[in-house]
């Protein structure tokens, strides 16, 4: 009988794919679309990077690389983990290379965590982690933050959803979808309660680069002690725009990362050799792109920021990092589906409902601000016109 696997039953094909597929379908019927859907830099991988894959592949290195990944790669990224973010690992036992930190996530799920086990979200998060649970039959446990507190955890909430069987929290700063970034107390309390508790911290730290001039990223794996219960997740996807390379990586102590590579050479044995050395390149190489990546990023986040609380019925907050707006449309009466579907038919803008980032997220849509200038300017006349007309028939 042809029938999914068991584990499969509360996984659900991506939702966010599903409103980019909406929005592209539009286009296709004459539509002019603005997207402001998917998380994804509207920049292409600076040259420097290209052209030393392109080297590489003429060179010859198309063969398999070692299962970690090649070994120049880690020992940049033991580099960079220590100058960055204070964070001490072994480049030949503590490191591996993956395909995007997608799989990064999959392997800490997998390595880690038995049938049964609780693992701790912090909603509205990143889609993966709930259903990353459910494909490993672990069970999520969703801690709810709030727009009124910066959408930071309270440590207190983490600490009173923990049980006999909480294995792992997860974390997510800067935060996709509410672009909050966590203060280093925050993140001192809750390794106090990781500890006390026995419990893994998986750290995501993939927007740690995008992050505006008032914040600072700081790594939970860098407090006393948190090496060897903290796995640290990165990649090269948001800060070089390297989305379609699909390269991350995990650091961790050996305890943690050697289960993590049991996985990782049976799934995919290796990420493809030669683009490792094009992630050598992003990290060893010139970092203006970078730099002017991330002015834009700060420039368009002041721009959103501004015009959408400009907006009489909608509200945001300041998003510290990461390129996304999280606004508050409760005033308009609809939820979050009802809006997002709404406004992408009647007025061509395609954003997230907050919804299906968990029922902390009703009441609030995600922009991606990793869009021009322009469109984000045209795409804010086209919201406000939109939230005119509601308030306008609901005044009728
Ligand atoms: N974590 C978060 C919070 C993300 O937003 C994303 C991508 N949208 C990922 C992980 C996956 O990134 P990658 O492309 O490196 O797999």
């Amino acid at each position: 009988m042809i029938n999914e696997a068991m584990r499969l039953e509360h996984v659900q094909l991506g939702q966010i794919r599903a409103v980019a597929e909406k929005a592209k379908l539009l286009e296709q019927q004459g539509h002019d679309i603005i997207h402001l859907e998917i998380g994804e830099p509207d920049f292409t991988t600076p040259e420097n990077i290209v052209q030393v894959t392109q080297d590489a592949l003429s060179q010859g290195n198309v063969h398999y690389a070692p299962n970690r990944g090649v070994l120049d790669l880690r020992r940049e990224i033991a580099k960079k983990l220590k100058v960055d973010n204070d964070i001490e690992v072994d480049p030949d036992k503590e490191v591996i290379i993956t395909s995007g930190a997608a799989q990064a996530l999959l392997l800490a799920f997998l390595a880690h965590c038995n049938p049964g086990d609780e693992v701790l979200v912090i909603e509205p998060s990143f889609l993966s982690y709930n259903q990353l649970a459910y494909m490993t039959d672990a069970v999520p446990v969703p801690i709810a933050t709030s727009e009124d507190k910066d959408w930071i955890v309270d440590p207190g909430d983490i600490e009173s959803a923990i049980t006999d069987r909480t294995k792992m929290v997860l974390l997510n700063s800067p935060n996709n979808p509410t672009g909050a970034v966590y203060p280093k107390e925050t993140l001192e309390r809750i390794a106090e309660i990781a500890t006390e508790h026995d419990l893994i911290v998986v750290s995501d730290e993939i927007y740690e680069k995008i992050i505006h001039e008032e914040s600072s990223h700081f790594s939970i794996g860098a407090l006393p002690g948190m090496k060897e219960r903290t796995i640290t997740i990165n990649g090269f996807s948001k800060a070089y725009a390297m989305t379609g390379w699909r390269l991350g990586y995990v650091a961790a102590s050996e305890k943690l990362t050697t289960p993590m590579l049991k996985v990782h050479q049976y799934a995919v044995t290796c990420v493809p050799t030669f683009t490792q050395y094009g992630a050598i390149e992003a990290i060893r190489g010139d970092q203006k792109h970078l730099e002017a990546m991330i002015s834009a990023y700060n420039k368009r986040r002041d721009l959103v920021y501004k015009g959408l609380n400009g907006i009489e019925g909608i509200t945001c907050s300041l998003p510290e990092g990461a390129f996304y707006a999280f606004l508050n449309i409760k005033q308009s009466g609809l939820n979050s589906v009802e809006f997002a579907e709404r406004l992408l038919s009647e007025k061509g803008v395609a954003l997230i409902p907050g919804s299906i980032f968990s029922s902390a997220g009703e009441g609030f849509l995600r922009l991606s601000f990793a869009a021009s200038e322009e469109q984000l300017l045209s795409a804010m006349k086209r919201i406000e016109e939109f939230v005119v007309n509601i308030n306008s028939n609901v005044n009728v």
